[in-house]
């Protein structure tokens, strides 16, 4: 069941369930008291990444509070899409861009990787949640993709568990099709990895195309952007792969 785009949808901490009562968060309350002007029997959608969606509404209106209390549930909680997206953290603008496309996009996880060329070793983790709830707020994303620790390039491979396949996004790649290497994975779990503004270096290339469960893709005759190449892959992956 697709989202309701109509109303307003905000992330919410605690539980929800039939009857509860919850008070937004200080900024969530000023949102809804003096931007949507929001005043008693006013509804939106509330959702936690755990109880699904639900609408509730304002039953106490107050200067500087609102109580909103929970009517009921309008779409159930659907499980995290299996996909793991690996990326290299770029400077904050495209990081923003790139961290809530690939929410809408229906990650499940993101795996920050610092790679040779990686330009931001150490991206704010509490800004990439953010970007995360507000991508889900605005698309209706009900499944909260996991933000991870990042983790070095050697490490990631390392680490990598042998039933996921990795769909390495490889700019130096002879072809410039990647259908049939996507249609030929058989693997249900699935990691991507877009690299840095710098692209991979001729080690951390060598090292990918060595590995046994990974699948290099050209992504078209073109060097795109490293956030243009994320969603441009992200499509594909979802599109053969994935859940489209
Ligand atoms: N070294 C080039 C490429 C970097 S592009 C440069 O400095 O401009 C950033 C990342 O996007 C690459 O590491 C790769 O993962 C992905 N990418 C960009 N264009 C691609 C293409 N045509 N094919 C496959 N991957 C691509």
């Amino acid at each position: 069941m697709r989202a309701n785009y109509r109303m307003q949808r905000l992330f919410v901490p605690g539980d929800l369930a039939a009857g509860m009562e919850i008070e937004p968060s200080v900024a969530q309350t000023h949102y809804l008291l003096h931007v949507l002007r929001m005043a008693e029997g006013g509804e939106l959608l509330l959702f936690n990444g755990r109880d699904g969606e639900w609408l509730v509404r304002a039953t106490a209106v107050a200067k500087k509070t609102i109580v909103l209390e929970a009517v009921e549930q309008m779409r159930p909680q659907p499980p995290l899409p299996d996909l793991l997206y690996c990326f290299a953290p770029l400077k904050q603008g495209r990081l923003d861009y790139l961290v809530q496309k690939a929410v809408e996009m229906g990650a499940g996880a993101l795996q920050p990787v610092i790679t040779q060329h990686t330009q931001v070793a150490k991206p704010g983790i509490e800004r990439l949640k953010a970007n995360v709830i507000e991508a889900a707020e605005q698309c209706g994303v009900l499944a909260v993709p996991l933000v991870r620790e990042p983790m070095k390039f050697e490490r990631l491979l390392a680490d990598w568990e042998a039933d996921r396949r990795l769909i390495f996004c490889d700019e130096d790649a002879e072809t410039n099709n990647p259908l049939a290497a996507l249609q030929a994975i058989s693997e249900a779990k699935i990691g991507l990895l877009v690299g840095p503004e710098g692209g991979f270096s001729e080690a951390e290339r060598k090292a990918l195309r060595a590995l046994p469960f990974v699948t290099a893709i050209p992504l078209g005759p073109r060097i795109l952007r490293a956030d243009t190449a994320a969603v441009a892959a992200l499509a594909l992956v979802q599109a053969t792969v994935g859940d489209w």
